[in-house]
């Protein structure tokens, strides 16, 4: 029997919660869906990723609002896909920061991206119509980049490509806190149809765990310790050994795809967006097995791979 595609038939509104987890920083966690977060300083405040719709942006802003007036002068992308980035206008932010991947990945494949997303999870794109078009950013880094906010520094970092191409981090390093984007997932699966699962699962992971996190805002999921990160690297690895090893036997993609289940069902099942992930997570690790970089992701695509394996 088969699935429904991807999200298409999640209808249910989530409920966000703000939550201040060390003065003039902020997260707002969706119970599964996109996470953002803000950190206040006395000039300035910076937007940790923007959510999906301009409409959407300002329902979290009007929260925010409810604790600060400063001006949100910087809004920074965790990485490209449109489900962070599309509400950036609703902020009117000076400056929008991502990392050099990033910035690449939205003029190459932002627009796919967008028609992408939209198709497999549209509750997360209410008031599309509401987006006036791709957001690109107006700075961007390759390394780290050290913003002051007004007594209070922030530090950006790309540890190394995972995610996508142009991952990067908000770290706190007094606070201990570290806002990772999809990096690291909290009880909910981790998205590879983009990755780079060899490197993110060692160095990439590596670093971040390298800093020593006591809280993480994850991508999704509420804020966690640092077992989330180990969590993640389970996740990923279990997947990774799964489908190399059934590649190696000459299996096709379904049969790839079912001992990849088989491997992940079991501890990670109901994790959020398991289902939904599967396939191209599956996809993603088989192309990364066979030497290819990250393909674009169109609808076509899209509902190729998941009639050949979700049903
Ligand atoms: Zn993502």
């Amino acid at each position: 029997m088969s699935k429904p595609f991807a999200s298409s038939t999640d209808l249910e509104e989530k409920r966000s919660t703000l939550q201040e987890l060390a003065p003039g920083v902020v997260a707002y966690t969706a119970e599964g869906d996109p996470n953002v977060g803000a950190v206040i300083g006395d000039d300035a405040v910076l937007a940790i990723d923007a959510r999906a719709t301009p409409v959407l942006a300002k329902e979290w802003l009007d929260e925010l609002r409810g604790i600060t007036d400063k001006p949100v002068r910087y809004l920074f992308l965790t990485h490209y896909h449109a489900v962070r980035v599309l509400g950036a206008s609703a902020f009117d932010a000076e400056w929008v920061i991502a990392h050099e991947g990033t910035r690449r990945w939205i003029l190459e494949r932002g627009e796919q991206d967008f028609e992408s997303e939209t198709r497999r999870f549209p509750r997360l794109f209410r008031d599309v119509e509401s987006i006036p078009g791709l957001t690109h950013p107006n700075v961007a880094f390759a390394h780290s980049l050290r913003l002051d906010l007004g007594g209070r520094e922030v530090e950006l970092h790309h540890v190394g490509r995972g995610h996508t191409a142009g991952d990067a981090c908000v770290w706190l390093p007094e606070e201990r806190i570290l806002f990772s984007g999809d990096l690291v997932e909290a009880r909910a699966a981790p998205y590879m149809g983009d990755a780079f699962i060899e490197e993110w699962s060692t160095a990439t992971l590596d670093r971040l765990e390298a800093l020593g996190p006591k809280t993480i805002v994850p991508g999704r999921g509420p804020a966690a310790t640092g077992e989330a990160i180990p969590e993640t690297r389970e996740y990923l690895l279990t997947l990774w050994d799964a489908v190399r090893g059934a590649h190696r036997r000459g299996g096709t993609l379904k049969d790839v795809f079912e001992t990849a289940r088989a491997a992940l069902e079991p501890r990670f099942g109901d994790w959020w967006i398991f289902e939904h992930c599967l396939p191209f997570n599956v996809a993603r690790a088989r192309d990364e097995v066979e030497g290819h970089p990250p393909q674009v992701w169109t609808a076509e695509k899209d509902a190729a791979v998941w009639t050949e394996l979700q049903s």
